[in-house]
């Protein structure tokens, strides 16, 4: 009984800590919630959105030392009450994973292989590819017929070569600010992952 008691603390708890109270007479559940709570010490606690889905589930992260130590569902948060689904429960793993893609890639026209490059280059390119694409796909006029079947010249001012895509992690403010950058850039292709 004692045995198994601690080899499910081992699993439960995941560490000495656990082990220690329960020597001490606390339950597996105290055990766990204790371990818990000494694993969130002193960590800096904020809340984020899942970036799975368009869902937007809330969820409480904490970081101690620069690193992530915990992810979980926000039970305060209006979408989701604290629940997730299994993407995003499993979120913690794409975090630390190695694969993980944290500077701007660039492949060379040409060339096989991407090469890691510096965020100033990264716009720099991206700045000049826009403007060159808007500048040399601009509509400044169309022309159609009015209702007494005139033909009529009218200002219109678009691209129909750039698009937006947002993404479901996307706040409310920063869909209103990609909009307004979709209106200035010409183009009224603004569109979010969940329907594609
Ligand atoms: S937790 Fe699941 S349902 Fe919620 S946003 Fe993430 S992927 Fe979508």
């Amino acid at each position: 009984m004692n045995l198994g008691r601690r080899s499910w603390l081992k699993i439960a708890a995941g560490g000495t800590a656990g082990l220690a109270l329960a020597e001490l007479g606390f339950g597996p559940g105290e055990a766990r919630a204790a371990t818990r709570g000494l694993k969130l010490q002193g960590a800096k606690e904020f809340t984020t959105a899942c970036n799975f889905c368009s869902c937007g589930c809330g969820m409480v992260a904490h970081v101690k030392e620069g690193k992530l130590v915990n992810l979980e569902g926000d039970p305060d948060h209006v979408i989701n009450f604290g629940a997730l689904c299994s993407k995003g429960a499993a979120m913690k793993a794409t975090h630390e994973s190695p694969q993980r893609v944290k500077a701007p890639m660039y492949r060379a026209p040409g060339s096989d292989r991407w090469v890691e490059i510096g965020w100033d280059e990264a716009y720099e390119k991206l700045a000049k590819k826009l403007k060159a694409v808007r500048d040399a796909t601009w509509v400044a006029t169309e022309k159609d017929k009015d209702k007494d079947g005139n033909e009529v010249e009218y200002p219109v001012n678009r691209t129909d070569a750039i698009a937006l895509l947002g993404g479901a992690q996307h706040t409310n403010e920063e869909c209103y600010l990609w909009n307004k950058m979709g209106r200035l850039l010409g183009t009224s292709y603004v569109e979010h992952q969940a329907r594609l």
